[in-house]
């Protein structure tokens, strides 16, 4: 930029030598730096190593006369607003309109009144820079209301007529070419639903003195698009106080506002299904507990979870799972449809529902029933058809909670209830419940401690071959003895883990363990050989469950047939593709496999047939009566007999009596297990009380297997 405090350059192009000779000793003694030519050309082709400040320019030249020069000049880059002075010798205003027409900037005739000049060129370099300023200024205002999103517009009080600012345009999706810059304009551009509503606040602006200056409103461009943005207003006062025009400033703030309804999404919505999240769930109860304590109603709670869940999740992948999850959203939604019901996703497979504004719980009870029929209509996924239920816990406002927390926390109550019931049903809460639930979640929370603190310990029960009368394996029983909740039993705790998924580690550990002991069993020469080792179905439907129990082998050094794995039934009723195939696969390993609490779940054995399994462990309830009841007894010789057509072993479990033991002994079943011969214990005691177990079974065997009658 020029610095006229300094020395401004300035360049003087004339043919005649005397006026340069003048011009260079005036100027340079008014402090300019002086470079002259005595032709256009000569100066046109130093244009470029030079950067005057101004130009003194001749019009009559041979060669080249002053207007082309000008013109020339012009042309070059950086040259489009340099001061030129233009030498007419001529008075006559032909020349003049030539000049300008040319790009003069001011013109000065010939004689020159040298002085003189030098206070002109000093001014007309003092307006370039003004000029120069103002430029500067406007291109930083338009850049900085382009990076704000931000245009700004003048109207006169009482005129339709008003000035935009570049950026006003590209707001309102206009070409300044295209448009006349009025107030009728502007408000066309007003999206149709608050054009009157616009329109009357920029009457009002113009004719009373507003408190409120921003008003937001939606802006329609060609083309459709909306964009939002927020105007506010200055009202410019005579000293009478009359509004005499309006300065506004429209700021664009689509952006912001779509990154606001992003932020509020993930807030309160689900992302897989687009349902209300927990959060919004809660805001809602509470605005229906509000409600039905004015209006002396009730309101319900219902809590539904998928039974199962994760079993799809694991067995057919996330994407079916959340393929489900929005069928199930589907489904709900339809037995919901009243508007003043929320429907939410509050967890994994987890959806709650709020009926406001009931009179008692006949229609939560409905709606329950309802939604377990629809959940439980096959689902397609992928092509194949999925069965599923539902459990559904219900809580009422006010009998079972006054505030949203205790009525989700009841309505999980009893829908936890209603899964000990049976699943695919609902249970509405009951006091008695939380007790329950408060247990549930001690034990919960104190087991993944547990296992970190060693708190857990396998117990092993003998199991008896009933051929020969000796000991051959042990069954690994898991116990856990908490410092804070005392001895728990498997039976509570093992389906919590099975809920929570830490089934998986601890089941895990069990294995591992248990193949240690084996190990050292093996090696010390004991007359066990070999552990059974209860496998929960989650474990078994992992993908890697295989690889797992091989490398457990690895890691112990166990042979693979010293090891058998107990399956329930259940697996085998749930995907029998994925069992047969997971069981062929342990087969090969080597492992043997067994099916643990047969009679209990639904399998036939025909079904059976179709997995390569070594043993069915009869369950201990038909054993427990098999010398008391004739059907207990029909079932286990029936069971007997099919076993052993099938190449499968028998063992009976729960045995408890010698005559339990003889009727067993009698009907060929191969195996035993149960308090008559052995409570399960740890290893070293077993190991302490081995001789007495063995010289038990001396005493009702004898050397070739058959019971001694006498004993
Ligand atoms: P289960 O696999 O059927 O184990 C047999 C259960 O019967 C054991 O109960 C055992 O102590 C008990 N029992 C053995 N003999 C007799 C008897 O003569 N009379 C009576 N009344 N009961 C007898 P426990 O140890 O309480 O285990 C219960 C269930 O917990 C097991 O049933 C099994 O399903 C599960 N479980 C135990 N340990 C594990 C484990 O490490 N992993 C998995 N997934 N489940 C386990
Ligand atoms: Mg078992
Ligand atoms: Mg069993």
């Amino acid at each position: 930029m020029m610095n006229t405090a300094v020395q401004p350059m300035v360049l003087v192009i004339d043919d005649d030598d005397p006026t340069r000779m003048m011009a260079t000793e005036f100027l340079t003694q008014a402090g300019f730096d002086v470079t002259d030519f005595d032709s256009g050309k000569a100066a046109l082709d130093e244009l470029e190593q030079r950067a005057p400040d101004v130009i003194v320019l001749d019009v009559e030249m041979p060669e080249m006369d002053g207007f082309t020069v000008c013109k020339r000049i012009r042309a070059c880059a950086g040259y489009e607003t340099t001061p030129i002075l233009m030498l007419t010798g001529l008075n006559n205003s032909d020349s003049i309109d030539l000049a300008f027409e040319a790009g003069a900037t001011d013109f000065a005739t010939k004689p020159i009144n040298w002085s003189l000049l030098c206070h002109r060129l000093r001014y007309m370099l003092r307006a370039w820079q003004a000029a120069q300023d103002l430029a500067n200024n406007q291109r930083s205002l338009a850049a900085a209301q382009r990076i704000a999103q931000m245009g700004n517009w003048q109207l006169t009080v009482g005129s339709d007529e008003m000035v935009w600012s570049e950026q006003l345009y590209v707001i309102l999706g206009l070409q300044a070419e295209n448009v006349t810059t009025s107030l009728s304009t502007f408000l066309q551009t007003v999206c149709a639903k608050e054009r009157p509503l616009v329109g009357d606040w920029m009457e009002d602006a113009q004719n009373q003195v507003m408190d409120v200056t921003s008003v937001d409103f939606c802006v329609v461009q060609n083309g459709g698009v909306e964009r939002y943005v927020r105007q506010q207003v200055e009202q410019v006062l005579d000293s009478e106080g009359g509004i005499v025009s309006l300065n506004g400033v429209v700021q664009d703030f689509t952006e912001k506002r779509e990154a606001e309804r992003r932020i509020e999404q993930l807030a309160y919505y689900d992302n897989v299904t687009a349902l209300p999240n927990r959060t919004l769930f809660q805001e809602r109860l509470d605005d229906a507990i509000q409600r039905a304590e004015r209006d002396n109603c009730c309101a319900a709670v219902l809590y539904v979870d998928i039974d199962d869940f994760k079993m799809v999740n694991d067995t057919l992948g996330h994407a079916s799972g959340n393929l489900m999850l929005n069928e199930i959203a589907r489904r709900i939604t339809h037995c919901v449809e009243d508007a003043t019901t929320c429907l939410a996703r509050i967890g994994a497979d987890e959806f709650t529902i709020l009926l406001p504004g009931l009179e008692d719980s006949s229609h939560a009870i409905r709606t329950a029933n309802l939604v377990i029929q629809k959940l439980a209509q096959p689902y397609a996924l992928n092509g194949s058809e999925i069965f599923s239920s539902c459990s559904v816990g219900i809580a009422m406002f006010p009998e079972h909670g006054t505030c949203s927390e205790s009525m989700l926390k009841n309505a999980g109550v009893a829908m936890s209830d209603a899964k000990r019931s049976g699943k695919n049903l609902y249970r509405m809460h009951d006091f008695s419940l939380d007790e329950e639930a408060q247990k549930r979640f001690r034990i919960e929370s104190q087991m993944r401690v547990g296992l970190e603190r060693d708190e857990f310990q396998v117990f092993f029960q003998p199991q008896i071959d009933l051929e020969s009368g000796k000991l051959y394996s042990a069954e690994a029983l898991i116990r856990w003895i908490s410092p804070e909740l005392g001895f728990v039993s498997p039976a509570d705790f093992i389906h919590i883990a099975e809920d929570n998924g830490f089934i998986v580690p601890l089941g895990e550990w069990v294995l591992k363990t248990s193949c240690l002991q084996a190990v050292e069993w093996i090696q010390s020469g004991f007359p066990i050989t070999q552990v059974a080792v209860n496998i929960s179905v989650l474990q078994f439907i992992r993908a890697d469950f295989t690889k797992t129990v091989q490398r457990i082998l690895d890691e112990t050094g166990l042979e693979p047939a010293h090891l058998e794995l107990e399956i329930t039934e259940s697996l085998l009723a749930s995907d029998t593709d994925l069992a047969v195939e997971t069981l062929r696969k342990l087969k090969e390993i080597g492992v043997q496999l067994s099916i643990d609490d047969f009679g209990t779940g639904y399998s036939s054995l025909s079904q059976l047939k179709h997995f390569p399994i070594d043993r069915l462990k009869l369950d201990q309830s038909f054993v427990q009566g098999v010398t008391t009841s004739d059907e207990d007894a029909a079932i286990t010789k029936a069971v007997i007999a099919m076993t052993n057509s099938m190449q499968v072993k028998l063992l009976a479990e729960g045995v408890e009596t010698k005559d339990q033991l003889e009727f067993l002994k009698l009907c060929h079943c191969n195996e035993i297990q149960g308090y008559f011969i052995s409570k399960p214990m740890p290893a070293d005691v077993l190991t302490e009380e081995i001789g007495e177990i063995m010289s038990r079974l001396e005493g009702l065997f004898d050397g070739q297997g058959n019971l001694r009658l006498a004993a």
